[in-house]
């Protein structure tokens, strides 16, 4: 597994493996999990050669977030990687990626409006950005992003589609821990008893699936019970609890056919997001 940090010797390396066959490529921000090794096993499922980018990426991060304490540990993000048989890592400093003078950024309109988008501005631009750079770099036959992250594997399908990267866009489903609680690298700030209510979260989207199939249809009343049962636990502070279309990310209010299901919330320094497909 080799290891590359400048742009030029990836994109000369990943113009070889492109001739040789397919390149998968898993955009990280490191601190692997399970969720990220699924989707490196996707890649190494569909494609020849598979390619991980490692880069905690500033520009997605607004001024009173996360930024310096994201959890960071690439020796054993290296050794993980090496296990699954990953050809590449990509693990760029933010000089090499952002260098001076450096001017562009992506916006996706509309579908970045509403969900994480309203309580992050900036947020999707600056993955937008760092995405496109990446595919520029890497130029994969498909990249694989989490459905954990829902509304930025759509906002990222949409760029892909409308500025016509030639790359398609994999979207691999939510790994969870054995208690429900989607697994992210900011799991790791919660105490051990933020770590017992985190599951709530998953639950509420449950409570969500169960009372549509149980013939509940307005949309109003789903999210108060969701609501609710996340009140239950002290120390949520809900950012968002919504139930929209799968295709602009609209709100709907009556509750038919494909609709995501998506909560958002502060726990202690975690802001732990969550979601479900699901039809009515
Ligand atoms: P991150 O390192 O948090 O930027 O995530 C990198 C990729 O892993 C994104 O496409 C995420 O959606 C995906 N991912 C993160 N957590 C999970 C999870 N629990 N299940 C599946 N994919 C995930």
């Amino acid at each position: 597994m080799k290891v590359i940090r400048s742009k030029a010797a990836m994109q000369r390396l990943a113009d070889r493996l492109r001739s040789q066959g397919r390149v998968g490529f898993v955009p990280t921000m490191g601190f692997l999990h399970e969720g990220h090794l699924s989707l490196v096993r996707v890649a190494r499922k569909r494609c020849d050669s598979v390619v991980v980018s490692v880069f905690v990426n500033p520009t997605q991060f607004g001024p009173e977030e996360d930024l310096e304490a994201y959890p960071r540990d690439f020796g054993r993000d290296r050794r993980l990687l090496g296990q699954e048989g990953v050809d590449v890592v990509f693990r760029p400093d933010a000089e090499t990626v952002y260098p001076d003078g450096f001017a562009t950024s992506v916006l996706v309109e509309r579908l970045t409006r509403g969900l994480c988008g309203r309580t992050r501005p900036g947020h999707f631009s600056g993955v937008l950005t760092v995405v496109a750079k990446l595919l520029n770099i890497v130029k994969p036959d498909i990249a694989v992003f989490g459905q954990k992250d829902a509304q930025q594997a759509l906002v990222v399908g949409r760029m892909v589609r409308d500025l016509d990267f030639d790359t398609r866009i994999v979207v691999a489903p939510t790994v969870r821990e054995r208690d429900g609680l989607a697994m992210s690298s900011r799991n790791f700030y919660l105490t051990p008893e933020q770590r017992r209510q985190a599951p709530v979260l998953y639950r509420s989207l449950r409570l969500a699936r169960r009372m549509v199939r149980d013939g509940e249809r307005d949309a109003a009343s789903v999210k108060l019970a969701m609501r609710r049962l996340i009140r239950r636990e002290s120390g949520f502070r809900i950012d968002y609890v919504e139930v929209v279309d799968t295709g602009e990310l609209q709100p709907v209010r009556r509750i038919s056919g494909r609709v995501l299901v998506a909560v958002a919330a502060h726990l202690g320094r975690a802001r732990l997001i969550d979601n479900i497909i699901m039809r009515a």
